[in-house]
């Protein structure tokens, strides 16, 4: 049965409504004040889309059509190793996808987890939210229902994904009979990750490959909604799922509180769950920074923690052994994004237009 989404009339009488009964008020959706431009946060990635998005919402694009259509951007990209098509497989050489959207003024959320053969697991996402009663689909039932909804099969795997993949495989192990090419060819060839650029030795070398395309957004009406989506952890276990379709970890958002999402070390976000702890300290009062930097100060305190079983969560100096990203915004249009290292770039799109602006670092 499809339930059609309230119209922004139902929306402002039901806020009204709950203003007049005592008790409550306090879990009404809040229609924020009209700002003069509406917002957008997310990873370094989400940039083009949000160029693209930034003038439709002005003229009073929703959020939720918003930042979907911003993800969309990079699902459809080839060049782009980290989400949808040209996105680095599991070991097994499958891409497998994992997102998720949220809608504020609803409190619903849809996600599928671990869908095969789907350029824009962000719209199955939205189908779950809008024509299920469930709130996650994963694996083949989750690709079955794409298929039932019209969304064709298709094949994920790029050839240059398959390249890296298979590079993988041959340096994994020197107990195997795969052979790494005696004269690794130097192509030149700059292969584009979060935004990066990065040779292919680069890829496979400097840190355990992840990456996601997060965006929060803020519209004129002071609505609020987000979306995930990911090709996940390179070559991880087939059937992993990482934090970007738990809702709570890698995004989520209340109405009356903020909207947040990550992107980095998934387990990590789930074990704190990140996202919904950005929220709900901005509930408290905090502002997106300060939130952003506490969500991280567990997340460091937690992989200390784990450490205990797990030597390599930590570094020599104690600190996680990881990357962790958070884009916060406030129902108020502040904006934030954080990480654990680094000088990493994430996107803002608002009265000043879209740009990348530096993440603010907790341990340098
Ligand atoms: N968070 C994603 C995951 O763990 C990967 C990433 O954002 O880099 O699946």
């Amino acid at each position: 049965m499809s339930r059609p989404r309230p119209d922004r009339r139902s929306l402002l009488l039901a806020a009204g409504a709950a203003a007049t009964a005592p008790g409550l008020a306090a879990s009404a959706p809040a229609i924020h004040a009209r700002r003069r431009r509406p917002v957008m946060v997310g990873s370094a990635n989400a940039l083009p889309g949000m160029q693209e998005q930034l003038p439709r919402m002005v003229d009073g694009l929703e959020p939720l059509d918003a930042a979907i259509e911003v993800v969309k951007v990079v699902e459809a990209d080839p060049n782009d190793m980290s989400v949808g098509l040209g996105g680095l497989p599991d070991e097994d050489g499958v891409v497998t996808l994992d997102a998720a959207c949220m809608h504020g003024p609803t409190h619903n959320a849809g996600s599928v987890g671990a869908i095969q053969g789907t350029l824009h697991p962000s719209e199955v996402a939205r189908l779950v939210m809008e024509r299920t009663d469930h709130c996650m689909l994963v694996g083949e039932g989750a690709s079955r229902f794409a298929r039932e909804y019209g969304h064709p099969e298709v094949d994920l795997l790029t050839p240059r994904a398959r390249e890296v993949w298979l590079r993988w495989k041959e340096g994994m192990s020197e107990r195997d009979d795969r052979l790494q090419p005696a004269k690794p060819k130097k192509s030149g060839q700059l292969y584009r990750y979060m935004g990066e650029e990065l040779t292919l030795e680069q890829l496979l070398t400097t840190h355990r490959i992840t990456g996601t395309i997060h965006c929060s957004a803020l519209s004129l009406e002071g609505e609020l909604a987000c979306c995930t989506t990911t090709s996940g952890l390179s070559f991880k276990i087939p059937g992993r799922i990482g934090d970007s379709p738990v809702i709570g970890a890698g995004l989520y958002c209340d109405q009356e509180a903020g909207s947040a999402g990550g992107t980095g070390r998934g387990e990590s976000a789930i074990l704190s769950c990140a996202s919904f702890l950005c929220v709900e300290l901005m509930r408290g009062g905090m502002a997106p920074k300060d939130a952003g930097m506490t969500v991280l100060r567990r997340v460091t305190e937690q992989a200390q923690r784990g450490a205990a079983w797990q030597p390599e969560l930590v570094r020599e100096d104690g600190l996680p052994a990881f990357n962790l990203q958070l884009y916060l915004l406030s129902p108020g249009g502040e904006v934030a994004g954080v990480e654990l290292y680094g000088t990493h770039a994430f996107a803002v799109a608002d009265e000043d237009g879209a740009r990348h602006e530096q993440l603010d670092a907790l341990h340098g």
